[in-house]
């Protein structure tokens, strides 16, 4: 019995083993095993040209490219993926996966620049696609407990008096309940708290089947249509009919304020904060999964970034 708990202990542990930079660096020691990785990433199942879906390919000029034997077209590792048209090194690049992902806070654009020797804006526009990246599938709804609520972003900083406020944005939360904690959390910007709005944000982010806990505003009211198990609670003092969500955003917003200090992007932050939180039990293959994602993901510009 003994034995089998310190087993248990043990798998527990590795469960929680984020990859340490020793191995990261080990792992990636230069450009090369970058490229030998994003390779078998995006090929390890097989060659497929983009342009006929042919399967053979011979080598490229470049020692990671691959030429299509029908149509001759030339692919590279990073081709049609998020590391699309990187300017810098590879593994720097793979530096800043590694930093957003393992770090349980992240980081920001300027201790990027600082750890690596690149431009502030460098970073920014780097780590802009691998929120990209982090943002939700829409695959994993909220099945259990869930909670939503309403709340104000950003707004006048202290100290500024008589500016027009612009800036503040409005977010719906939703998080599930387990245990004694918040096990998961989905956050959208939206304009207005209407019927249609806030239901558009749950249904992409819960399942109907839920039980969903709302509070007395007329918006999720019809809502109880789609969701079976909806029930609104009255309003505490407050918030404190929702201790746990109002928590989460507390920290949200706390998070907010130490790494970006503005809410310009605020959706591209939420899904940052949200693709931790939902994945500090798994630790271990955090970095792998964001991986996958960069190479699946189509690339994305300059332009659309700041659009
Ligand atoms: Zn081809």
């Amino acid at each position: 019995m003994r034995i089998l708990q310190e087993i248990n202990t043990e798998i527990m542990e590795d469960r929680f083993r984020s990859l340490t930079i020793f191995e990261f660096q080990s792992r990636f020691p230069d450009d090369d095993a970058c490229f030998k990785y994003l390779t078998e990433l995006k090929w390890g199942t097989g060659f497929c040209c983009p342009q006929c879906g042919h399967t053979n390919y011979c080598k490229g000029k470049r020692k990671h490219d691959r030429q299509c034997t029908s149509c001759h077209r030339i692919s590279s590792p990073t081709s049609g993926t998020l590391f699309h048209k990187v300017k810098f090194s590879m593994l720097k690049a793979f530096y800043i996966v590694y930093y957003v992902s393992t770090n349980a806070k992240g980081i920001s654009s300027t201790e990027l620049s600082r750890k690596l020797g690149l431009r502030q804006k460098t970073c920014w526009l780097f780590k802009m696609k691998v929120m990209k990246a982090m943002k939700s599938s829409g695959n994993f709804k909220i099945e259990g407990n869930t909670e939503v609520d309403e709340t104000v972003v950003g707004g006048q900083e202290e100290g500024v008096i008589g500016r027009k406020n612009d800036k503040k944005k409005l977010v719906v939360f939703a998080i599930e309940r387990k245990g004694k904690g918040v096990s998961r959390m989905y956050g959208k910007v939206i304009k207005h708290s209407s019927a249609k709005e806030l239901g558009d944000f749950m249904k992409s982010a819960i399942e109907l089947t839920a039980n969903v806990k709302t509070d007395q505003w007329a918006g999720y009211k019809s809502l109880s249509n789609d969701f079976e198990n909806l029930i609104q609670v009255p309003s505490g003092k407050k918030g404190n009919n929702f201790p746990d969500l109002h928590r989460a955003i507390m920290l949200f917003k706390g998070w907010l304020r130490g790494i970006h200090h503005n809410v310009e992007y605020l959706q591209s932050y939420i899904d940052e904060y949200c693709y931790r939180f939902n994945r500090s039990n798994m630790k271990e293959g955090i970095f792998e999964n964001l991986m996958k994602r960069m190479v699946t993901n189509l690339p994305f510009s300059y332009k659309q970034i700041i659009a």
